[in-house]
């Protein structure tokens, strides 16, 4: 084992504070104890603003052993606790919270010894790096740079480490073949072979989904298939089976897209059993996200060379060491630890990411490594591309060449909202200022060479007077809009600009109107009855809107022209960039097209395909955005223009797609109401013995408004559970309030509680600790509803604290009004309710109790859980003895459905 390193560690978490001494044994200390100590010697933590909150003193600072791990091992997965941190390097997991303290000292000597032994694969580039976390006084490079020997020649520039993408001509449509039921049946059994017999569910579904992939019979009318396949039926490798065959065989792309994550990296796993071998796999099969996930090469070059300062610098050299290892430079989900951005309190992340559409394109000295673009060229010649709802619509409506043709939607119960976000606007003071600094440039303090249009098209620009003026009148037009600090002069009453004053008249409308939600939290009202100041500030804004949008118009063919006319110095970086630039402007201008679109009808009558609304964005009640948006009443008719017409076959399908309703429900959520031929249908119900391996209780005695109650019968549930426990809330407040009341009590009888919107953790993150403890818990709301992908003991008691009701917005009453009134509401509440029941049972063995705690659950709605499920209406204590006989501690890890005793009679479901 490494010598323990001369340094102290100091662990905190609800139960308590412990310090080890270096070389001692822990022991505990107070609160004033531990900030004093910290203040003067700099200890070893795990997670210094966790540990900050934990001991109410956020800027402590100290040797934050995730940094290190980031630094020695970077693009690698590690669990960001004292037992997660122990595995990912072969230790021995801290036995209690007071050995976790001596654990630090631990794992800081092994991560530290790693630097002088032979076998260390993230090598190259640690010299050079550490020689600049140096100079920007990270604590850590110290320690580092008396272990690492100075590498005998220079180490490579890590630009110059990163693999280029190749130019491969574009590729010949798909031929026309067909994959017959048998074929994909045989694709299927090779597929599962090796783990299990496929079964009928699975083999039928495989059958029906390869139907989809038959040349289709009319244009605008592609083969569609919705498909329920319930939970344990195997469902992607079933549809994974035909697609992979039909790829194959007509040498085409499938795309494959997902609303979740979780999904997204499961798919990603299954694809071995497709393509075993590694180097083919990564060509074949290809993860696509949106550009703002990616690491833009530029943004980090400028962040390392000077333009980020402080803490954001040491982020950026750490990055930079990630970078070089990365398998695809996905910041957002991929192999960045979810972590580490928040350990700088999101100070510079976001900013290494091409959030702003800036991209230079060929015009960048990182074009031919860039990850974005390696990514866009790996989708087009991949059999499988694994997308998320988001970008397949993008693409389709923004008419991208690689829009894809044959689209299986996993997660399919997502698409309507999916495509209600893709398909909507909003004319907001943020959008209008990421429209200026694309225009016009960054100003005022920022640093770094990003550049506005006109920087950017300065060859066009000398090239051609028409193009010139355009230029030059876009940038004059573009400084109508929002510049910095517009929130603060819409709060001080002084906007600056046509535009900045319709956002101040907007917000005042919303504060005069609005009914709060939550305190502190969004407002909004209904676009209706607007006073005069507010039309009257409409009209200014679309001129200025008008005046912006002719010269890129102007602009947008002067671009073209270029282009036709090819001039000598339009070499191909030129040519890419001004392609860059005609993309960029052409969905700008449908932005701007339906803003003022938008304006056009602020004092006039309603357009009854939309439903147009004011807003304030706020988080504890600070202001972020005021805007006016507008969504489609029905999102699912652009859908189906956009995405599903042009397509040649679809797949939607998901555990829950049709749910305790008929297949008419299912073709209005998904937009196959809107084709002209007919869909088909297909359902296979689970395997799972719901009946023996869950229940569901109904907590009746705890008080609507009874703070006190609801977190003690969260804290008592979880005990009786031993911990293995997600809580989900429809409120933010409340959540925190029972977080508060209860995570002492728990940590202290080694049950610890995390919690979204209290720990300063992303949930990704928050969902791996829950799932690698299985006496942990885990607090949240929506996202974790549907998100959570935890197998086995550590999810075995769900505990919904409300009935999950719409929240009463614009949007939801415009809808609810036109799509059956209560009927749409309960529609809505059995997809959540059957969505969070689905979280308990994952996989055969599993098994767990649901417990909702509100009387006030309709029975109407109980028929969104599986049939047969036993459901009781009990009192709370009647509630703890099932969950302890069920779940009780001493069942921890066995995996098997208990028997139940028969408490009380189920009730009827209607
Ligand atoms: S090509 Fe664009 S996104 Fe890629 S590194 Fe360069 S500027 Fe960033």
């Amino acid at each position: 084992m490494a010598a323990p390193l001369p340094l102290p560690a100091c662990h905190a978490t609800h139960a308590g504070i412990w310090i080890a001494e270096a070389g001692g044994e822990p022991r505990e200390a107070t609160r004033g104890e531990a900030i004093a100590r910290a203040a003067e010697t700099p200890h070893i933590l795990l997670n210094a603003p966790l540990v900050g909150q934990r001991l109410g003193y956020p800027e402590i600072s100290g040797l934050d052993l995730l940094e290190l791990f980031a630094f020695i091992h970077p693009a690698r997965f590690a669990v960001p606790t004292p037992a997660g941190l122990s595995r990912a390097l072969g230790l021995e997991p801290p036995a209690s919270d007071a050995d976790a303290a001596a654990a630090l000292g631990r794992i800081a000597s092994a991560l530290l010894g790693t630097l002088t032994g032979p076998a260390w694969p993230e090598r190259e580039g640690a010299w050079t790096a550490n020689a600049t976390l140096q100079r920007l006084g990270w604590g850590w490079a110290g320690l580092i740079g008396a272990r690492l020997e100075r590498p005998e020649r220079g180490e490579r520039m890590l630009f110059a480490r990163l693999k280029q993408w190749e130019e491969a001509p574009e590729r010949p449509p798909p031929r026309t073949v067909v994959v017959s039921d048998a074929d994909a049946r045989e694709r299927l059994a090779g597929l599962t072979g090796a783990i299990a017999e496929p079964r009928e569910g699975q083999k039928a579904m495989a059958a029906a989904v390869a139907d989809i992939f038959a040349p289709r019979a009319k244009g605008g009318s592609p083969n569609m298939l919705l498909a329920e396949a319930g939970t344990g039926i195997g469902k992607t490798l079933a549809y994974l089976a035909p697609a992979s065959l039909w790829a194959e065989r007509a040498a085409g792309t499938v795309w494959v897209s997902t609303f979740t994550k979780a999904l997204q990296r499961q798919l990603d796993a299954e694809g071995a059993r497709i393509v075993p071998e590694p180097a083919e796999r990564a060509r074949r099969i290809v993860v696509r996200k949106g550009r703002e996930n990616y690491l833009c090469l530029l943004n980090l070059e400028d962040a390392m060379q000077g333009a980020f300062a402080g803490r954001a610098a040491i982020l950026a050299q750490l990055a930079g060491r990630w970078a070089a290892y990365s398998r695809d430079g996905d910041m957002v989900g991929g192999d960045l630890p979810g972590w580490l951005p928040s350990l700088f309190r999101r100070a510079g992340a976001a900013a290494l990411t091409d959030r702003r559409g800036e991209c230079v394109y060929a015009g960048c000295p990182h074009y031919r490594r860039c990850f974005i673009e390696r990514a866009e060229r790996a989708g087009r010649e991949a059999d499988l591309v694994i997308a998320n709802h988001a970008l397949v619509m993008v693409n389709a409506a923004r008419g991208r060449p690689d829009a894809p043709t044959r689209i299986l939607f996993d997660e399919g119960h997502h698409l309507f909202d999916a495509a209600d976000s893709t398909f909507s606007i909003a004319l907001g003071g943020q959008e209008a200022i990421e429209l200026r600094r694309w225009i016009v440039g960054p100003e005022g303090r920022s640093r770094g060479r990003r550049r506005g249009l006109a920087a950017r098209l300065m060859d066009v620009a000398s090239y051609d007077e028409e193009g010139a003026r355009a230029l030059e009148a876009a940038v004059e037009a573009a400084r109508a809009l929002p510049s910095d600090g517009w929130l603060q002069r819409l709060a001080e009453g002084a906007p600056f600009g046509p535009i900045e004053a319709l956002l101040a008249e907007v917000r005042g409308t919303v504060y005069a109107r609005a009914k709060a939600q939550e305190a502190g939290y969004g407002l909004e009202t209904e676009l209706a009855e607007p006073d005069g100041a507010l039309v009257e500030a409409a009209a200014g804004a679309l001129v200025a809107l008008d005046a912006l949008q002719k010269p890129l118009a102007a602009l947008g063919r002067r671009l073209e022209a270029v282009l036709e006319d090819a001039p000598d110095w339009l070499d191909s970086a030129a040519r890419a960039r001004v392609e860059g630039a005609i993309n960029g402007l052409s969905w700008r201008r449908e932005a701007l097209a339906a803003w003022i679109a938008l304006l056009g009808r602020v004092g006039g009558s309603a357009d009854p395909d939309f439903v147009d609304w004011l807003a304030i964005e706020r988080v504890e009640g600070r202001e972020y955005d005021v805007a006016i948006h507008r969504h489609w009443l029905d999102p699912t008719r652009p859908l189906a223009q956009a995405v599903l017409e042009p397509a040649h076959g679809v797949l939607v399908t998901s555990a829950t797609l049709r749910g305790s309703e008929d297949w008419t429900t299912a073709e209005a959520r998904t937009g196959a109401v809107h084709l002209p031929g007919p869909v088909q249908h297909f359902e296979t119900p689970s395997p799972f013995d719901y009946q023996q391996a869950t229940e569901v209780l109904i907590v009746t005695d705890i008080g609507r408004n009874d703070m006190a109650a609801l977190a003690g019968a969260y804290a008592r549930l979880i005990e009786a559970a031993g911990g293995g426990t997600l809580g989900l809330f429809t409120a933010i407040q409340r959540l925190k309030a029972v977080h508060a009341r209860i995570a002492d009590r728990l940590a202290r009888a080694g049950l610890p509680l995390f919690a979204q919107h209290v720990d300063p953790i992303d949930a990704g993150t928050l969902v791996d600790m829950f799932r690698d403890d299985p006496h942990a818990s885990l607090l949240g709301t929506d996202a974790l509803r549907d998100g959570v992908d935890v197998p086995g003991d550590s999810l075995r008691l769900v505990v919904m604290e409300r009935v999950p009701w719409p929240r009463p917005t614009v949007l939801h009453a415009a809808r609810r009004l036109a799509y059956g009134g209560s009927a749409y509401d309960d529609r809505a509440i059995r997809a959540r309710l059957a969505q969070a029941f689905g979280r308990l049972i994952r996989r055969q063995g599993d098994r767990g109790v649901f417990v909702i705690l509100s009387a006030a659950m309709p029975s109407r709605l109980l028929s969104a859980f599986p049939p047969g499920v036993r459901i009781s209406r009990v009192p709370l204590e009647v509630a703890i003895d099932r969950v302890t006989e069920r779940l009780g501690e001493q069942s921890v890890g066995e995996c098997v459905a208990q028997p139940v005793a028969q408490v009380d009679q189920p009730i009827d479901i209607d």
